[in-house]
């Protein structure tokens, strides 16, 4: 099983929402990230009297989404040990599932962070929605078979452009049959809960903003696989999505002195065709080679191969340089396995990065890689999801 950091969560941002919807979201919310504890604890973070608080936390505890903590740690000092609060197995959980171009994380997530359930399926995501959610349903089905609770909310993230909104994915390059195909609404009926359709390295960028300490962000992941994807935190730890959900979405933009190689998106010397993890496996001598050869071969110091990655990173490097003068992140993060395999990748992008930038924007600027790994999406996900079972117009319905 993944092992995650606790991860902070937000406060509601839902002000129109009644007050005593905001404060049950705001005070559950607190105890599910582990900002606090106690109802002194909740009193202290929230600034409010102490009568308030303690009638919202009955309210929470007679709704069964909060219980008192049966073994809590030992008393530090003297005096009267203040009763722990956490949130209760009982009060449901958190489907979350992550997929890539050839498999999928998927689990289950209480809503205090507690991971009850992991499994990783193989599954091309060529092969269209159908199949794919099949096994995606067919596996978190037998995950939660035995778990307490309803779910009460599902986070799925894909590796293309999505609608958000619409819960659909949008023209995404490497999932033919998934455009405008209702992803959301398909798993809605399925899990009778609230579902997030994401787009994959937005979900990392969530991730890993939330399991750093707040002043990382505004923070830009930049994930180097089959695809090239960037995601978007702003300083208030928030997903960007843009307009119409393509923020970050940086895999298409043109790079200059590259090869002339043709996109899946249809246009020539796209940074996506010219850099990725599969565009260098392309160029490898011996064909056909994977990901995987790129990979192995880049760990062992294979001069070629270290040589196309050192060019793939010094073309990488000039579009996070252009993204940092344009956005300032305090944190830049490079995803994807290559990383792990090479340090040429992150080497190469800062190389770049800190020669073109100018000072102001690199002065205190992080460029590293992630903490998470390939956990990152299913850190994201249990955030989204999380925060929307204890937003203030989904709370009430948690309390039974
Ligand atoms: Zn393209």
């Amino acid at each position: 099983m993944p092992v995650l950091p606790l991860l902070r969560l937000n406060p509601p941002t839902d002000a129109a929402r009644n007050g005593s919807a905001v404060l049950l979201s705001t005070l559950a919310r607190l105890l599910a990230s582990g900002a606090a504890a106690s109802k002194a604890d909740l009193v202290i973070a929230t600034g409010l009297a102490r009568t308030t608080v303690s009638n919202a936390v009955d309210q929470l505890l007679a709704g069964h989404l909060l219980e008192l903590d049966a073994n809590p740690p030992p008393p530090v000092g003297r005096g009267r040990p203040a009763e722990r609060l956490r949130l209760s197995p009982g009060g449901g959980h958190v489907l979350v599932a992550d997929l890539g171009a050839h498999g999928a994380h998927l689990a289950v997530v209480d809503l205090g962070q507690r991971l009850l359930a992991h499994t990783h399926v193989d599954c091309e995501i060529a092969d269209g929605p159908d199949p794919v959610l099949d096994v995606v349903e067919a596996s978190l089905r037998k995950l939660r078979a035995r778990l307490p609770g309803p779910a009460r909310a599902m986070v799925i993230g894909v590796p293309g452009p999505v609608d958000t909104r619409q819960g659909m994915p949008v023209r995404p390059p490497i999932m033919p049959g998934w455009h405008a195909y209702p992803v959301s609404g398909r798993l809605r009926r399925e899990f009778e809960c609230p579902v997030m359709l994401e787009n994959d390295v937005n979900l990392r960028a969530l991730g890993e903003a939330r399991s750093l300490p707040a002043d990382q962000a505004p923070l830009l992941f930049v994930k180097v696989g089959t695809g090239i994807g960037g995601g978007l935190i702003t300083r208030a730890g928030e997903l960007h999505h843009g307009a119409d959900g393509s923020a970050g979405d940086i895999g298409h933009i043109r790079v200059r002195g590259g090869p002339d190689i043709r996109c899946v998106c249809g246009n020539v010397g796209c940074i996506e065709a010219v850099a990725s993890a599969s565009a260098i496996a392309g160029r490898l001598p011996a064909q056909p080679a994977t990901i995987a050869d790129v990979r192995a071969l880049a760990a062992h110091g294979d001069p070629v191969a270290v040589r196309l990655v050192r060019e793939a990173a010094e073309l990488i490097g000039e579009v996070v340089a252009t993204l940092v003068h344009f956005y300032n992140p305090a944190r830049v993060t490079i995803g994807g396995s290559l990383t792990a395999a090479s340090d040429e990748l992150l080497a190469g992008i800062r190389a770049v990065v800190y020669e073109r930038a100018l000072p102001l924007a690199t002065r205190n600027l992080v460029l590293t890689t992630s903490t998470l790994g390939e956990y990152a999406g299913l850190a994201g996900a249990t955030v989204l999801g999380i925060e929307r079972a204890l937003s203030p117009s989904r709370i009430k319905r948690t309390l039974t």
